[in-house]
């Protein structure tokens, strides 16, 4: 095509920054092995492109959601071994045992049907058991160890390698996680009578920065990568943020006093007002529930409230007071001007759901 026209919204990553924070993650954890945590797309910027920037030696995982994701890094020449954090679904362990990628069990029926498999094809499956010191996810509980052990022990094909944990309330409970910390010692001391385990694990981000777990020699950090502490840190001020979303603006209107905005009609202009129609929504990861809580873009250098509620694939903001602004001109949403953490606040959820609701639609530019 001759021409091709820009997109209406899209999202600008910076992967030097991804880089930056994981060189952060890693001084902070001298001595601690990483597993970068890029399911979901890493969080929303680009499972391949960010896998291949931090695919250097030092990593001992990349932490993925399921075997798709896990295949995707494979063919994509990534070789850093992918590691899949949930329970699989028995039909996805074929093709673990067939890669050799990392996995949890939490029963001994799970741990059974890898042995099959694994003596299907003559081969030796790494496995992690979970414990379930809270989290109710995954794992064994932790009065289980003692019996499961040796039962595990006993299946010729299957190599016990590591265990991990999650917490589950680490930025919300600091007694908690304190104890849950000793619960996760015991059951590793207990685990290592029978088993050499190479990776001992528990932190995602938020136990990465409030506690020492001298018994882990694994972190596993998804949102620090992408540029936010859960919680007040060490780290505050010197991560760097990872992703921009943009729209442009397609129309420029004055609506007279009294007319109604978007569906619902929940905003009414109470004067004369410039309304900008703009080319993104709900379907792009623009949360629905930012509608009527505040939310706000950047415009021509001014910050103006979005109106109304979100749309599939528009929104609508007050520019009354903005200078010259005219259909194509760009809009920040988030960015320099708006953190992602603001966003998540006014649609009262996570940042972790803000990043990785960002949608396909968005091309990704790096
Ligand atoms: C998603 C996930 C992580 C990463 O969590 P962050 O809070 O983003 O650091 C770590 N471990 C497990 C088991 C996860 O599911």
């Amino acid at each position: 095509m001759k021409h091709e026209s820009p997109p209406r919204a899209w999202v600008d990553v910076d992967l030097e920054a991804i880089a930056h924070n994981l060189d952060i993650v890693r001084q902070a954890l001298p001595d601690t092995a990483l597993m970068p945590v890029i399911k979901a797309g890493a969080y929303g910027h680009g499972l391949e492109p960010v896998a291949r920037r931090l695919d250097t030696d030092g990593i001992s995982f990349f932490g993925v959601a399921n075997a798709g994701e896990a295949r995707r890094l494979s063919r994509a020449g990534v070789r850093t071994k992918p590691f899949i954090l949930g329970p699989t679904i028995p039909d996805e362990r074929e093709e673990v045992v067939l890669n050799n990628w990392g996995c949890t069990v939490s029963t001994v029926e799970e741990a059974e049907h890898f042995q099959s498999l694994a003596a299907l094809y003559d081969k030796t499956v790494l496995l992690h058991v979970a414990v379930d010191t809270g989290m109710g996810r995954e794992g064994f509980l932790p009065a289980q160890l003692g019996e499961i052990a040796p039962r595990l022990k006993a299946l010729p094909n299957v190599m016990v390698d590591g265990v991990m944990s999650h917490f589950p309330a680490a930025d919300e409970d600091v007694p908690y996680t304190q104890q849950e910390i000793a619960l996760f010692t015991d059951c590793v001391q207990l685990l290592q009578q029978h088993f050499r385990l190479r990776y001992r694990h528990i932190a995602a981000s938020a136990g990465e920065l409030g506690y020492e777990v001298p018994v882990a020699n694994l972190a596993r950090p998804g949102l620090l990568l992408y540029g936010v502490a859960p919680m007040a840190s060490i780290y505050d001020g010197v991560l760097r943020p990872t992703l921009e979303l943009h729209s442009r603006i397609s129309l420029v209107r004055e609506l007279p006093a009294g007319h109604g905005v978007a569906y619902g009609r929940t905003f009414i202009t109470p004067r004369p007002t410039r309304v900008a129609t703009i080319g993104i929504g709900y379907a792009d990861g623009w949360n629905r529930h930012l509608s009527g809580h505040g939310a706000r873009l950047f415009i021509n250098g001014c910050y103006c409230p979005m109106l109304g509620r979100v749309t599939m694939d528009q929104i609508m903001a007050d520019v009354t007071d903005v200078p010259g602004v005219s259909p194509g001109d760009e809009v920040e949403l988030i960015g320099p001007h708006i953190p992602a953490t603001e966003v998540a606040e006014r649609a009262q959820t996570i940042v972790w759901e803000i990043f990785t609701g960002l949608g396909p639609r968005l091309p990704r530019f790096y």
